[in-house]
């Protein structure tokens, strides 16, 4: 062997473990997701160095090397890596923050159980201690991260083992309507509601995003979280996967389109305003026509800002893939997607077109790709921008308009760098602006959206593109 190794590490090597050994010759390392910290070990015993030092924690059940190859893909129901800090390049504008991982849902179409493992989260106090120092280094917006991320619950503070589920309903913490198959054990516990108040209060000018939730734990603490923290961005992503009860049913999703809808209209009342984004699968298993109709109205009625929709594909060691007969024919699938997308499409062209006169609060990011002169970066409720890069008024109250009036109850925060793009803004030479800055990135600006894309890219099969509105 030389000294370089290949290594597959993550979900795919947990997806296929060993048969990367086996079927690809150039392969010598595979690491499941909760094995990071057997490398050492195993790097060494690749290299005929028997190491023991590699295992510090966690229940790791299936760990050995052979002369081939060397192999960890053991799942741990306790790693959650918290004391391990990313390394982050010096003057990044946004960080994404592990709190918890794995998913107890089941979902019936989902591969995630089996690559992640059970649901365990990050003590809270480590977290909270990690935004504060992404806060003294200036970082602007911190995403927090998990695959149910808003299923997050900590215990950490509690002695004793966690408290048994609350008998008389199981599910009283989650959305109304929702349930799951297994029963949350919450009592006592720090949940996503109360981490969200906490980091959101760390630096009241740091923006804070998370994802990827699921529904059923948006109960009303988190949206009233959301809704009382200007710097929580008011953006949603609710993933229905279908917009049949049926159809949900057969997905093990643990709710219905009833409740779905309910959950909707409790998000926009508590949060006026808030983008919602959206997970579809066409063609599961059994689908009907009657149940992909069901999908386009669910589009159609609940004006989407984006989503990402996706034809279904079995995943092997899934429910599905066990129990459920993957039926409905390619090309079905194919034709249904594509109306999925398309009434998708027909919401969103509107909905960016009614963007058109707003101001938003963009968190500038560096040069537009496709058009290096001008600043890119997103709005609070995650559509990205394109914003001409010229001299900006450096405050608000240097641009007494009606507009800035409405900006100004918009603005999360009393930030002082702020800029304002618009017919009144536009400096001349008659009226030229005082007191003007150069955007750069991380500086967060006030932008009146100008004109809107109608249109989103090439045609998108699988993803959709993030909405794109251009305000110049
Ligand atoms: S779809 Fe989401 S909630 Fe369902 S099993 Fe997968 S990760 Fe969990």
């Amino acid at each position: 062997m030389t000294g370089l190794v290949v290594g597959v590490l993550g979900c795919m090597a947990e997806r296929l473990q060993q048969q990367l050994l086996d079927k690809h010759r150039g392969v010598d390392l595979v690491v499941g997701p909760d094995a990071y910290r057997d490398l050492p070990r195993l790097l060494s015993s690749l290299q005929g160095h028997p190491c023991t030092s590699g295992i510090s924690r966690g229940n790791l059940e299936q760990s050995h090397s052979r002369q081939q190859g060397a192999i960890n893909v053991a799942l741990s129901r306790t790693e959650t890596y918290e004391d391990v800090e990313p390394v982050r390049p010096a003057g990044q504008t946004g960080a994404w923050l592990s709190i918890m991982r794995g998913c107890d849902n089941l979902c019936a179409f989902c591969i995630v159980p089996f690559t992640r493992g059970r649901e365990r989260s990050r003590p809270l106090q480590s977290i909270l201690d990690e935004v504060k120092r992404l806060s003294d280094r200036g970082v602007k917006e911190v995403t927090l991260l998990g695959q149910n991320v808003n299923s997050y619950t900590d215990f950490s503070h509690v002695p004793g083992p966690r408290p048994l589920p609350d008998q008389s309903d199981p599910f009283s913490s989650y959305a109304q309507g929702f349930s799951s198959i297994y029963k949350p054990r919450r009592q006592g516990a720090k949940v996503f509601a109360d981490l969200l108040h906490e980091v959101a209060a760390v630096n009241p000018e740091m923006r804070i995003r998370f994802t990827s939730p699921h529904p059923k734990d948006f109960g009303p603490d988190v949206l009233q979280a959301i809704s009382e923290h200007a710097n929580i961005a008011k953006q949603l992503h609710l993933p229905a996967q279908s917009g049949s009860s049926s159809m949900l049913h057969q997905m093990r999703r643990g709710h219905t389109r009833e409740a779905y809808d309910q959950l909707v209209q409790s998000v926009r009342d508590a949060i006026p305003g808030i983008a919602l984004s959206t997970d579809l699968i066409s063609g599961f298993c059994g689908e009907t026509e009657e149940e992909h109709a069901a999908t386009l109205d669910l589009v159609l009625r609940t004006h989407y800002d984006q989503a990402f929709i996706f034809a279904y594909s079995e995943r092997s060691r899934t429910f599905a893939s066990r129990h459920l007969m993957d039926d409905v024919p390619a090309d079905v699938k194919s034709t249904r997607l594509g109306e999925v997308i398309a009434a998708f499409r027909q919401i969103q062209a509107a909905r960016n077109q009614a963007e058109i006169g707003r101001i938003h609060l963009v968190l500038v990011e560096g040069a537009a790709k496709r058009q290096p002169d001008d600043l890119t970066g997103k709005t609070c409720s995650m559509k990205r921008v394109i914003i001409a890069n010229q001299p900006a008024a450096q405050s608000l109250a240097a641009m007494p308009n009606t507009h800035i009036q409405n900006t100004r109850q918009q603005m999360p925060w009393n930030s002082s760098l702020v800029n304002v793009r618009g017919p009144q803004a536009e400096p001349s030479k008659d009226s030229p602006l005082e007191n003007t800055i150069s955007l750069a990135a991380g500086d967060y600006a006030a932008v009146y959206i100008q004109s809107a894309a109608t249109a989103l890219g090439p045609e998108p099969f699988s993803i959709i593109s993030p909405n794109f509105a251009a305000g110049r």
